[in-house]
């Protein structure tokens, strides 16, 4: 996926992260898109430990 394409709100899989996002499967919704626009703020759908949290996503 290109960044350009990307908007806030818009839903994407959120790649697996051993350290920040371990889990497999969840989406969640686009929050933040960095000024240089390589990396993106996805904020995962699923709570994690009963809370709502933000995973940084970088863009190739
Ligand atoms: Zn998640």
């Amino acid at each position: 996926m290109l960044i350009t394409e990307i908007k806030i709100g818009d839903r994407m899989k959120i790649p697996v992260n051993q350290k920040f996002h371990p889990e497999h499967g969840h989406s969640g919704k686009v929050v933040y898109i960095s000024e240089d626009r390589k990396t993106v703020a996805v904020q995962c759908e699923e709570k994690h430990d009963g809370k709502t949290i933000s995973v940084m996503v970088k863009i190739n």
